[in-house]
């Protein structure tokens, strides 16, 4: 399977073993990730969100009931929704989840809006789980023909010890803790040398409670909002 997928199928991993019930990814894309998790019964709410509005409704469309979900309903709950908007910004509607995927996304981010993302997700959105992944540039020296960053729009790209150490230094900020792994190996003999291809730290929430005296704010747009037909 292709990175791309081994990055999803990780999070679907960790949905099947954790079983949360509000799941958001945030920096959706295409939606191609909310596709594979909207199979996994247990999620009643699914969110996506994107800063890119066009990028989101290319595909979206895909999120929709077939018609064997109308003619024989097989979910107990599930609601969809997409919202354009940025991880810079609050929006009420993103409290209280279970889980927070951000795949491959905040090396889209400048240093600045690093900051602020922390403060959004760790700090407001207080999800019980958070799951980041991003490139590992020790990595990049395995990938042929590759001068500089992986992507032009990449702001950074960091090493094992740069992730561990802004991860951790949330984990100290917002009550988290983290625990680091990857996808992608290297061959055998350069594993440890080298790391994964894309390194993930998940995240956990010692305490999920939101600060009660947060005002509520609105600032993402709704582009799509469907609801499945269910069993009863
Ligand atoms: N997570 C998807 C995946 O795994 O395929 C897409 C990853 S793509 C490399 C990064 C995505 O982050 C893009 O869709 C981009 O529009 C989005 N993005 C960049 N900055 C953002 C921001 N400030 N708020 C929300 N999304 C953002």
């Amino acid at each position: 399977p292709s990175l791309h997928s081994q990055r999803h199928q990780f999070v679907v991993d960790f949905v099947r073993k954790n079983k949360p019930n509000k799941v958001a990814d945030l920096g959706c894309g295409e939606c191609r990730l909310l596709k594979r998790l909207k199979f996994q019964r247990n999620i009643e709410l699914l969110v996506g969100v994107d800063i890119d509005g066009a990028k989101i409704k290319k595909k979206m469309q895909g999120l929709a009931p077939l018609s064997t979900d109308y003619l024989q309903p097989t979910y107990d709950q599930l609601h969809i929704d997409l919202y354009q908007g940025s991880v810079t910004q609050r929006d009420a509607r993103l409290r209280g989840f279970d889980l927070v995927t951000n795949i491959e996304l905040i090396e889209h981010l400048t240093l600045p809006d690093l900051e602020l993302f922390s403060s959004v997700v760790f700090g407001y959105m207080r999800p019980a789980s958070v799951i980041v992944s991003t490139p590992n540039s020790e990595f990049n020296k395995l990938l042929p023909g590759l001068t500089g960053f992986r992507h032009s729009d990449h702001k950074f790209e960091w090493n094992r010890s740069e992730f561990r150490s802004w991860a951790l230094q949330v984990c100290l900020d917002y009550g988290y803790e983290a625990e680091f792994t990857g996808v992608g190996e290297a061959p055998q003999e350069q594993q440890e040398s080298v790391g994964f291809c894309s390194q993930i730290a998940v995240f956990q929430c010692f305490n999920v409670l939101p600060d009660r005296d947060e005002e509520e704010v609105f600032s993402y747009t709704l582009v799509y909002s469907v609801n499945y037909p269910t069993l009863r």
